[in-house]
């Protein structure tokens, strides 16, 4: 067979514009590693591109007959097919403690799992680039105090430098998907470590945008705060107002009031 068939469960939309596909390719920067995986290549329009980089490149794909297609026209990529779920497979295998980039035209039902996977291996990925349904995209990239700032904004924003690229149309994927796509690049900031309890910061971000519509007094109840903390003026806010800044300051302080109250 000389197609894949596109599956929808897999979130199979085979990009068709080869311009489109370079132009994603060279979103990498190359500065800081010399590996990059790619996500879900599909038939490897994207992949092609990237092996006439002075780059190693892996791709990991779920879908067997995509693989079966790669290693039959893809002779350069070799043993670098990796048939599995991303979302399940330990990189690190491969890699070792090796930093690499991620790139892809990701599959959209699991895009944001694919940034959170991301966020956990973050000592190891300096870089990040690819395609996402537009409203993602715009998502991870956006700044405090708009509707769409929420818990993936934050958290990559805390470690990455977040740059939304440029608008990809319905109608170069076949099939067409119902939604805009946009491709976005993240790179790792020089001074990634926050001066904070990392695990608390998560834990704060997510509590407070999980009920993004009341104040932090209300939302953070469930840390038991005392009652001086809970008067601050910052406790009147709601999440989406809050800065990555504001939520280290914010973590700072839980974390001194609940170390000395016990
Ligand atoms: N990059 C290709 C294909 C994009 S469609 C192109 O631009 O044409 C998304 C691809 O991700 C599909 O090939 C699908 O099989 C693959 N995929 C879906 N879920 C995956 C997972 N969990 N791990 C790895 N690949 C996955």
């Amino acid at each position: 067979m000389d197609k894949v068939r596109a599956k929808k469960h897999l979130g199979q939309h085979f990009l068709t514009d080869e311009n489109i596909a370079k132009k994603i390719a060279d979103t990498l920067t190359l500065e800081g590693y010399k590996t990059v995986l790619e996500i879900g290549p599909g038939m490897g329009v994207l992949t092609k591109y990237l092996l006439e980089k002075p780059l190693t490149t892996y791709v990991i794909e779920i879908d067997t007959e995509s693989v079966t297609y790669l290693q039959n026209h893809y002779l350069k990529l070799s043993n670098r097919i990796l048939s599995y779920d991303f979302l399940k497979y330990d990189v690190r295998q491969i890699f070792k403690e090796e930093p690499f980039a991620i790139i892809g035209n990701f599959p959209y039902n699991i895009s944001s799992q694919i940034v959170f996977r991301t966020l956990e291996m973050r000592d190891q990925i300096p870089e990040f680039s690819g395609m996402f349904q537009k409203e993602v995209a715009e998502r991870i990239c956006e700044k405090p105090g708009t509707k769409a700032y929420g818990i993936l904004s934050v958290l990559t924003q805390a470690f990455y430098d977040a740059e939304y690229l440029f608008t990809v149309s319905e109608k170069v994927f076949n099939p067409p998907p119902k939604v805009k796509s946009g491709v976005l690049r993240l790179r790792r900031k020089e001074n990634y470590q926050l001066p904070c309890d990392e695990k608390l910061f998560f834990n704060v971000v997510k509590t407070a945008f999980n009920q993004r519509r009341k104040t932090l007094r209300n939302s953070l109840k469930t840390f038991n705060l005392p009652e001086v903390l809970r008067e601050d003026t910052i406790f009147g806010k709601r999440p989406e107002q809050l800065s990555v800044q504001d939520f280290i300051s914010l973590t700072q302080s839980i974390a001194t009031a609940l170390s000395t109250e016990n």
